[in-house]
């Protein structure tokens, strides 16, 4: 198979630059044993593009992230930044790119690997196998609303305000996303809010509901009252497939549901912004963690969260299914060896090094490929 997709690498600070070598020793693999070529720009995103250029995104580095077929970013910040004045802190790099990109659906798989089942908090009858998507809407709601702000009362008293709203598009434009996905999956679709108590919610509901009329009604849909969404994720995780819901509420459930499979060091994710007339949506992947300053530039972060991010970039934007099974499945046989990082090290296993688990991923792929 070949293919020139267009690849911007945004490895960022910290233990960003460690773990996305690992992703592009992956890259070189596929390249060699998968004929699949990828065009790739690496550039600099948060404190290193600070030091260099004075801001954390540079113009020219915004301008090849909209050309780009897709970025892969690694983590931003650290402390030698944290003094900086807040328009120009390292986040607001990942800010910029999510904004100008309108990146306004994040997906957050919460997946259980095998070998991991004892790092959750769960049992591990309620974790094995388990495999949800999280569709968070990422540029609307409350986060962002008006009117926003702290005012005096004058009598002594002040007042924090912050709005929740969403409009009928920003709606539709997420569910979309949500039922595309599920068709590539379970067919399943759980859509959260709180009808009951927001208006904002029952609109949600409304909206998604005509959706699925429209033209999905080969996914199930159900809904689900946000504060149940949290009890259920605990309770039965494995009943979700997809879960569609707002920035709020999917920025909780998306890490409770995160921490069912252990660590931090294992979770990807994307975020999707609209197809173009020319049917390429924008789309940018990293992983979950930030930048580790505690063990930076020590060869022990665990680099698989990014390398996941890359498999769902292979997925998502470069429809290479393929691909992306190769290196999920090799990530379940490295585990299942016994090999780990510091991060997810249990009793009776290897510690391996950033380096040292990017080989065992490359022989994995190489026992695949055989
Ligand atoms: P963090 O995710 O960087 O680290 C939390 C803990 O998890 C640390 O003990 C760290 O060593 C460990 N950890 C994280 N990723 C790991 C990995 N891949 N392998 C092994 N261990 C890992 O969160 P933090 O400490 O709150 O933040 C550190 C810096 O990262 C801050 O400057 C923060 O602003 C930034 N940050 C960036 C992002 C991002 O770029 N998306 C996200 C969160 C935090």
């Amino acid at each position: 198979m070949a293919s020139n997709k267009n690849l911007l690498i945004l490895p960022g600070d910290g233990i960003g630059p460690e773990v996305m070598r690992e992703v592009r020793r992956v890259v070189d693999w596929m390249d060699k044993r998968r004929a699949v070529t990828f065009d790739i720009d690496e550039d600099l995103v948060g404190g290193s593009a600070i030091d260099k250029h004075g801001v954390p995104l540079a113009d020219e580095t915004m301008d090849k992230a909209m050309e780009a077929d897709a970025v892969l970013l690694g983590a931003v910040g650290g402390p030698q930044w944290d003094n900086l004045d807040f328009s120009i802190k390292p986040e607001r790099g990942l800010l910029r790119l999510r904004k100008e990109m309108e990146l306004f659906a994040n997906l957050r798989p919460a997946l259980c690997f095998d070998a991991l089942v004892q790092a959750s908090s769960l049992k591990p009858e309620l974790v094995s196998g388990l495999d949800i998507m999280i569709v968070r809407e990422l540029t609307g709601g409350v986060y962002f609303g008006e009117p926003r702000g702290i005012e005096d009362l004058g009598n002594g008293e002040r007042r924090g305000i912050n709005t929740q709203v969403y409009t009928t598009s920003e709606i539709r434009r997420v569910a979309e996303v949500a039922f595309d996905l599920a068709r590539k999956r379970d067919s399943r679709v759980c859509s959260v809010e709180k009808a009951n108590v927001m208006e904002s919610g029952l609109l949600w509901r409304e909206e998604v509901t005509k959706l699925h009329g429209e033209g999905f009604d080969d996914v199930e849909l159900s809904h689900m009252y946000a504060d149940n969404c949290s009890m259920q994720l605990v309770r039965t995780p494995k009943q979700f497939d997809v879960i569609l819901t707002d920035n709020l509420f999917g920025d909780m459930l998306s890490d409770t549901a995160a921490m069912l499979t252990g660590s931090l060091g294992m979770l990807p994710s994307a975020s999707l912004g609209a197809t173009d007339e020319t049917g390429r949506r924008k789309a940018m992947y990293e992983p979950v963690h930030g930048s580790a300053p505690d063990i930076a530039g020590e060869n022990k972060a665990n680099p698989l969260a990014t390398i996941l991010s890359f498999a769902m970039n292979l997925r998502y934007s470069f429809d290479m299914g393929d691909e992306a099974d190769l290196i999920e499945n090799g990530v379940n046989k490295v585990l299942a060896s016994g090999k780990r990082t510091g991060d997810i090290m249990a009793a009776g296993c290897d510690i391996v090094s950033t380096e040292g688990m990017g080989d065992a991923l490359l022989r994995a792929l190489d026992e695949q490929a055989a």
